[in-house]
């Protein structure tokens, strides 16, 4: 049960390029910002921090010339926030109540209630849900099957080792590319005969000799044993459906992510996969004073920098819904920025031309 209660201005849910973004914006328009992320997790695939914990190399963020590493690139985004005085909070909310102002975040510990929330919760790695995938003792999760190649890679159970990576994306060009630093051999099935990757991230595979390509094959099984881990996987050949065995020592799934947005069911609009809808050119979701920015609402750029972009719009909207509510005078009067006045018993609106408003709900007939 939650023994602590507090109330803030701003609440962001998430800490990658998308959430620390619009906390460095919100602290510095002054709004205390509290940003709540979730501890690392490796069963749950939470790292405060997001995606690019995971990730080598960031060649295309700009304003690094050489490039940075993901964890560096991730720490420098949040010394700026705290700079400015974000406030970090480091727990699972269990549960959001969003059908009033202030909006109530339950955590373990906390109640937390928010004029407004922005959710910059990210996505999370996807899986094929074959046999074999599933947490150890069920697969051979944590035992020879990954979703994180930079997180596992250098570990000595895939080090000279054969291993397979499943995907056709930038993930997965990334993660094999990544893996030829231990592995002996790293073999990319894919599902297709063309890459979905970007040309640049093709080019590096190809180029590389440890990087074996196996065109239009799905895995359908992961093999083993619990005392040697895994041992190889069951290809099948899209086309004929002919199926074959083939060894390996590891297998890394990079299909693509999913975003988390599970703990807004119910409550906010999303597509059929899941992403939040947010309405035409701003960040604000279906309920007023709540946005949201990053990967958990584009599925289509997914960029450290656009989620940056779109954490500052969402810093922005959320300033000016602020902005835009009444403030409470000490006569009881509340005004609005746009000079609109109600009266002290709520019955009349006094709009900046001097026009009188009734703000007493008519009542139709039935
Ligand atoms: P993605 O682009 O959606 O690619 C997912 C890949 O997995 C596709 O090739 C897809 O096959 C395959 N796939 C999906 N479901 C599958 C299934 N059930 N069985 C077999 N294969 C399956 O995802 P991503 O690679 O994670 O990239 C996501 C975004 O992040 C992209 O915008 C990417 O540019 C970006 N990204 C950038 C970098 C970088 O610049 N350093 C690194 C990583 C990611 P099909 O092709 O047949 O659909």
């Amino acid at each position: 049960m939650p023994t602590e209660e507090q109330s803030r201005q701003v609440v962001i849910i998430g800490s990658g390029p998308a959430g620390l973004t619009a906390a460095i914006y919100t602290a510095r328009a002054n709004l205390k910002p509290l940003l709540i992320d979730a501890p690392a997790d490796t069963e749950k695939q939470t790292t405060p921090g997001g995606q690019l914990m995971i990730t080598t190399d960031v060649e295309n963020y700009p304003g690094f010339a050489k490039g940075i590493e993901g964890p560096e690139l991730m720490m420098q985004f949040r010394q700026q926030a705290e700079r400015f005085g974000t406030e970090f909070l480091e727990e699972w909310i269990n549960r959001v109540d969003l059908s009033k102002r202030p909006f109530t975040l339950f955590t373990d510990n906390q109640i937390v209630r928010a004029e407004t929330l922005i959710i910059a919760s990210g996505a999370s790695a996807k899986w094929l849900g074959i046999p074999g995938e599933a947490k150890t003792p069920d697969g051979f999760g944590g035992n020879g099957v990954s979703a994180c190649a930079t997180c596992d890679g250098p570990l000595p159970a895939f080090r000279n080792k054969r291993l397979v990576v499943v995907g056709g994306g930038d993930t997965a060009m990334e993660e094999a590319t990544f893996l030829t630093r231990y592995a002996a051999k790293v073999y990319v099935v894919h599902r297709r005969d063309k890459l979905r990757a970007s040309k640049i991230m093709q080019d590096k595979a190809f180029q590389n000799e440890k990087i074996e390509f196996i065109w239009n094959t799905d895995v359908a099984e992961i093999v083993g044993t619990p005392e040697q881990g895994v041992t190889g996987v069951r290809l099948r050949d899209v086309k004929t459906k002919e199926e074959r065995s083939f060894e390996c020592e590891g297998v890394f799934i990079a299909i693509g992510h999913k975003p988390n947005t599970d703990l807004f069911k119910g409550q906010l609009d999303m597509d059929p996969v899941g992403y939040l809808i947010t309405n035409g050119h701003s960040t604000g979701t279906n309920i007023p004073g709540v946005f949201a920015c990053g990967d958990v609402q584009d599925s289509v750029y997914r960029q450290a920098v656009t989620a940056a972009g779109t954490g500052c719009m969402s810093a922005i909207d959320a300033e000016r819904f602020l902005d835009h509510l009444p403030v409470e005078m000490p006569s009881g009067e509340e005004v609005t920025i746009e000079g609109e006045h109600v009266t002290a018993d709520r019955k009349l609106i006094i709009e900046p031309t001097g026009e009188v408003i009734s703000n007493v709900p008519v009542l139709e007939d039935c």
